[in-house]
């Protein structure tokens, strides 16, 4: 079934380009100064890479997903190439690299929810404009490629060049915050920074809604057709030629705010690839994303497509 549904993928499907990491969670009463061991923590793993993160959140909420990206060749990239494919993720373009180990992250949680990270990048870091190219036929033919920061810049641009050349739209989630150059950007169709990432690209810091229309426009100014700054609860101050000004959030109880933004751009892609217009596309990933606050983890608070509709029929009866 699942692989009947990608054969006919053809101008509506989305091409994630990223990264994949096992997450090893400790949660702990402190975090551990250097030099000191703090006994008494519960300990987890979950698979986690914003790149993973955004295109198991687009195949939950509905999308025809391919992923182009690399595992090691050991346990922990084997565990997450069987997560993807339960998700329906054409796996055929993630290469198992022979000489680098399977991204993995270290988190300590305190008792705050306070984190400290520590991130060994291992085959996320050999992903190529070389592993672009060989994915180029997938791109060319997708409705949407989405992609973040946590690759190589050089196969992130050859990406953007590919999908631009061909008439893909590309959303470009600018994290983690660095800056970027300008004939990155205008390869980029829409732009989805959080407030720390748009101060970085901008030097404009996001107070309100006229720091924020400033900011939007030193990106338009740079070649960026939409920007979307994702502002937590708030909502997303939406910014391109038809609309300005922000689309509310979704009253949640939050519990955990870990990949919020990778479940907004997952989600977003998918109602965009599915031609639904960017208002309601990012009223949809609003929806997903505050779903998604409301569990612990990375992929395992992805919410799937009835989960996502369920909940946005019942907050407009509230409203
Ligand atoms: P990031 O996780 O990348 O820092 P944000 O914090 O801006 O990004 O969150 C991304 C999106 O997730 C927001 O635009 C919003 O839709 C949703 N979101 C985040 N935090 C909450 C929250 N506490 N309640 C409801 N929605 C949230």
């Amino acid at each position: 079934m699942e692989n009947e549904r990608r054969k006919y993928m053809s101008g509506n499907g989305i091409v994630v380009v990223g990264s994949s990491n096992t997450d090893m969670i400790v949660k702990m009463e402190r975090i551990p100064r250097p030099g000191e061991t703090v006994l008494g923590g519960a300990f987890s793993t979950a698979a986690g890479g914003k790149g993973a993160n955004q295109a198991v959140a687009a195949a939950r909420a509905g999308g025809d997903v391919i992923f182009v990206a690399r595992v090691g060749d050991d346990l922990f990239g084997s565990e997450a190439l069987a997560g993807f494919e339960r998700d329906g993720i054409d796996v055929s373009r993630v290469v198992r690299d022979p000489d680098a180990p399977s991204g993995v992250a270290l988190i300590f949680v305190d008792a705050n929810g306070e984190n400290s990270i520590a991130v060994a990048s291992g085959a996320n870091a050999n992903v190529s404009p070389a592993d672009v190219a060989s994915a180029s036929d997938v791109i060319a033919g997708a409705g949407i490629l989405l992609m973040q920061l946590e690759i190589p810049i050089p196969a992130v641009y050859t990406a953007a060049k590919t999908a631009k050349a061909n008439g893909v739209r590309v959303i470009l989630n600018p994290a983690p915050a660095q800056p970027l150059g300008d004939d990155l950007l205008q390869c980029v169709s829409i732009l989805t920074p959080n407030e720390t990432e748009t101060e970085l690209l901008t030097g404009i810091a996001v107070t309100g809604d006229d720091s924020a229309r400033r900011a939007a426009g030193v990106l338009h100014a740079k070649g960026v057709g939409t920007v979307l700054i994702t502002l937590g609860a708030r909502g997303v101050f939406v910014s391109d030629d038809e609309f300005e000004g922000i689309v509310p959030g979704f009253r949640v109880d939050a519990v955990d705010t870990t990949a919020a933004g990778d479940v907004f751009n997952g989600a977003l892609a998918t109602a965009l690839a599915e031609g639904v217009a960017l208002i309601e596309a990012v009223g949809f990933a609003n929806a997903a994303a505050a779903l998604s606050v409301t569990k612990l983890g990375a992929q395992p608070s992805a919410p799937e497509r009835n989960d996502i509709e369920r909940f946005m029929e019942e907050a407009g009866d509230e409203s």
